[in-house]
Order: C-alpha cells, then sequence, then structure tokens
C-alpha cells in the first residue's frame, strides 16, 4: 500500500532533542542542560504579566510594533530593520526557508548549533560542515569551502555548545571573503553575556553590508525561554522577506509585553551577567583543576572534555550526576561524544556539581 512519504531530505534529519528537564526519583533536579537564565526573569516581568490585560480573546499584534521599538530604542538599531519571532529558532528557519532550497549549500562550523543542519536539510538543501580544529570556528577553513552553490553561511559567535567566538577582525575577514550573494546569518543567541572587547555582535557589518543578518534571542540572558521570544536585524529587503514567509502572529500577546519589560530591567540584567561570568569563570577554573579540558567560554554554559578511559567518559560522567539529580547535556548531535555542556545556574547548583565532579574523579 502506498502512503504519502515527506521529501527524502526530511527523513534524514535527527529530530532536535532539548535538554532533559526531570529525572525519576528527584523531586528538584538541578537542570544545567539547556542554557537556561540561571537567575530566572526579571521580577519586573513577573509583574507586569500577573497585571496586564492581555485581553486573550484578540490577536496579538503581527507587527510586535512596541517590542521592536522597544529593541531598536534598547540597542540602538532601526525597527523596521528588526523582525521578531517565537525564538531565534523560528527566525533561522524562516531565513534558511527564503534563501535556500534543494541543490543549495549551507555552509556551518563543525561543531556549530545543531538547528543550522536540522533548518538545511529541512528546505532541501545540503549543510556543509567545515573542520574546527581547537573547537573554534576557522575563518579561511569555511571561505575556502564555498562553492558555487553556497546560499548561506551560519555562525553562531560565540557559538553553543564550544562556547568559543571569532572577534570582530575574524568576523569582518569572514565578510569580506564571501560572495555578495551569499547569505552571512551572524547567531549571537549570548551577546548580552559578553564584556569582551574585541567582540562584535554583527550589528556593525548588518549596517555596512547588503548580505548579513543578526539573531538574537531573549530566551538566554532575559531568562525567557518558556515564552519564546527572538528577533532579527537585517537589511529592509531581509526584514521583508522574512516578514512574507514567517507565520502572521507568531510572537504571543505575554511574550511581547514580557519581552519589553525585560530590556528596562538593568539592574536584574547587569546582576545575571556578573552572576553569570563569576560562576562561569570558577567552574572553568575547577574542571581544569581536575584535568579536564574546557575551551575559554564567552556563553552562560562550558563544554567539557572527557577522557574515553572506561569508566571515566562522558557517558559516564553523565550518568553518575544523573544519579545525584544533576542534568547536563551530551552533544553526540554535533559530533562531540566525548564532551558534556553544562549550563551555569544558581550558587547552589555550582557547587553542587562541583562538589560531584571531584567525587566522579576520585
Ligand atoms: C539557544 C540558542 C538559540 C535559540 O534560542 P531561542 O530560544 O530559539 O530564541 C539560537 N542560537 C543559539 C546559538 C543558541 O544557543
Amino acid at each position: 500500500m502506498n502512503a504519502p512519504m515527506p521529501r527524502p531530505s526530511i527523513l534524514d534529519i535527527k529530530p532536535y532533542k532539548g535538554g532533559d528537564g526531570t529525572l525519576p526519583g528527584f523531586e528538584n533536579t538541578i537542570r544545567l542542560a539547556s542554557n537556561e537564565g540561571a537567575l530566572g526573569p526579571s521580577p519586573k516581568v513577573i509583574e507586569v504579566l500577573n497585571n496586564s490585560n492581555l485581553e486573550l480573546h484578540r490577536y496579538p499584534d503581527g507587527g510586535a510594533t512596541m517590542l521592536r521599538e522597544g529593541i531598536g530604542k534598547h540597542f540602538d538599531h532601526d525597527p523596521e530593520r528588526i523582525v521578531c519571532g517565537a525564538g531565534s529558532e523560528q527566525l533561522i528557519s524562516a531565513i534558511c526557508r527564503a534563501y535556500a532550497g534543494p541543490g543549495d549549500e549551507v555552509l556551518i562550523s563543525e561543531h556549530a548549533f545543531v538547528w543550522y543542519s536540522i533548518v538545511a536539510k529541512a528546505v532541501g538543501a545540503t549543510p556543509v560542515k567545515v573542520p574546527e580544529p581547537n573547537l573554534y570556528a576557522d575563518v579561511d577553513a569555511l571561505l575556502s569551502c564555498v562553492t558555487g552553490k553556497t546560499k548561506i553561511l551560519f555562525l553562531a559567535n560565540p557559538n553553543n555548545p564550544t562556547g568559543t567566538a571569532i572577534g570582530a577582525c575574524e568576523l569582518k575577514r569572514l565578510h569580506a571573503g564571501l560572495r555578495d550573494d551569499i547569505l552571512l546569518v551572524v547567531d549571537s543567541a549570548y551577546a548580552e553575556f559578553i564584556e569582551w572587547t574585541e567582540y562584535s555582535t554583527g550589528a556593525d557589518l548588518v549596517d555596512a553590508a547588503r548580505n548579513v543578518i543578526m539573531t538574537r534571542t531573549f530566551s538566554k540572558l532575559y531568562a525567557l525561554s518558556a515564552l519564546r521570544i527572538g528577533w532579527a536585524y537585517g537589511t529592509p529587503e531581509m526584514i521583508d522577506t522574512i516578514n512574507r514567509v514567517r507565520s502572521p502572529f507568531n510572537v504571543n500577546s505575554a511574550a511581547q509585553v514580557a519581552g519589553l519589560t525585560a530590556l528596562e530591567d538593568k539592574e536584574h540584567n547587569e546582576k545575571t551577567r556578573a552572576h553569570t561570568t563569576r560562576w562561569r569563570t570558577c567552574l572553568t577554573h575547577v574542571m581544569r583543576e581536575l584535568g579536564y579540558e574546557v575551551p575559554d567560554s564567552l556563553g552562560n554554559f562550558i563544554l567539557v572534555r572527557f577522557p574515553v578511559e572506561p569508566g571515566k567518559t562522558a557517558q559516564d560522567a553523565d550518568q553518575y550526576l544523573r544519579d545525584k539529580g544533576i542534568i547536563t547535556r551530551a552533544q553526540g548531535s554535533v559530533g562531540l561524544p566525548d564532551c558534556l555542556r553544562i549550563s551555569i545556574g544558581t550558587e547552589p547548583e555550582m557547587r553542587a556539581i562541583m562538589d560531584a565532579m571531584k567525587a566522579f574523579v576520585g
């Protein structure tokens, strides 16, 4: 019997698996698997959601006008060149759908954020993975893999799960080496955490060129993962294009109010940033002291590489931590089966995982 069949590239997709939230036998698991903001959202967001009349029978503002204006003001961008989405993940899909299709190539670094290869396959394009020495995106290697079929280059900067970033000069060099008809997508999901003076979110390139778009999210520093809010900053042509393919009411009313409020709570945002830097530095130090390789991370997480020695592997550590109620994230899906990614959590959570890891090493 015949049955409807999806396009072959769809069956090639390994479904995205989010970090686990619960463990059997534990009432309060320590969730360090999804890079959610350690301190939770701004109390002002909770307050505004509790007190807003969201008029749930009304459709949301499909253009997310107030939110775009708030983002524009906060980051000094023209709101007309911003589009919001239900998470930046949705905008990344829309970009791929609009600019790539069957037969095209989408360039990504070897251990890039896993979503890029999923969206490339979903539109029938071929994700081309470029070797990544030392867990850093390599500009020359990326440029050497450009072919006549290349349509998009996705760069997470810093990347998830490696945490590593390239500086503004390297980013500029990457852009300068690309043909004008190749879209450079700079995914700056962790930008709000970064104080590195060499860092660029990519917004300056968006302003200077016609083939760059930057994506951002409220899921990380602003800790609003549940509400799904992301945004992109691009040329008017790109924003017009994405507006044609995105869902018309993609950002719900609660999300629009929450996002706008989150931007305004400078104190909470600064507290989250300082907390994250402090505990990322501490956790990195402790893990290196225990003998693990940990790349310098600029995000709210670190990547830890484990040996292949039986009893000491990433899988062994993962299980050991789970038995203690701690969930981290395995990285087989991005070609790093010997690594775990650990998100920065609260102080008690950080103390718990450092103690557990010391005991694991023995
Ligand atoms: C978390 C993450 C995103 C997706 O965030 P949304 O919740 O969809 O806004 C995008 N890119 C990178 C690199 C991420 O780590």
